[in-house]
C-alpha cells in the first residue's frame, strides 16, 4: 500500500543539499533564526536588535531629538535623526577592537549625507 504524501519539490530538495537562503542577506546557510534560514552573522545582528529594542531611547546631546537604534559591526549604536550624529553606550566602543572600531567609523561617516 503507497503511503508516502506529497512528493518532495525539487527546491525543497535542493535546499537540503545546499543550505537555505538566509532571509537577511540572501547568502546559503544552514543555520535558522525562528524558523526562518538566517545565517550566523544577521542572527547575530537580529539577537542584537532586539537588545538595542530592550534599551531605554536616549536624547541627542547635541539637540535632544529622540535617537534610534542601529546595528553596526556588532555593536549597538544611537543615532540621531536629526542631525546624522552617531552615539556610542560607555563600553561599546572597547568591545569591538580598535581596528573594528575605525572600521565601523569611517563607515558610518561614509553614510551620513553630505550638507
Ligand atoms: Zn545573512
Ligand atoms: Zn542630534
Amino acid at each position: 500500500m503507497h503511503n508516502g504524501g506529497e512528493p518532495h519539490p525539487l527546491e525543497e530538495i535542493s535546499m537540503s543539499l545546499f543550505g537555505s537562503k538566509c532571509v537577511r542577506c540572501g547568502s546559503r546557510t544552514r543555520q535558522t533564526y525562528q524558523d526562518k534560514p538566517t545565517c550566523d552573522p544577521c542572527r547575530r545582528e537580529l539577537e542584537l536588535a532586539l537588545v538595542a529594542a530592550k534599551e531605554e531611547k536616549r536624547q541627542c546631546p547635541a539637540d535632544g531629538v529622540t535617537l534610534t537604534k542601529e546595528i553596526a559591526h556588532g555593536i549597538v549604536i544611537d543615532r540621531c535623526p536629526q542631525c546624522s550624529g552617531v552615539w556610542l553606550d560607555a563600553g561599546e566602543l572597547e568591545r569591538m577592537n580598535t581596528d573594528a572600531a575605525v572600521d565601523a567609523i569611517s563607515a558610518m561617516s561614509y553614510a551620513l549625507p553630505r550638507v
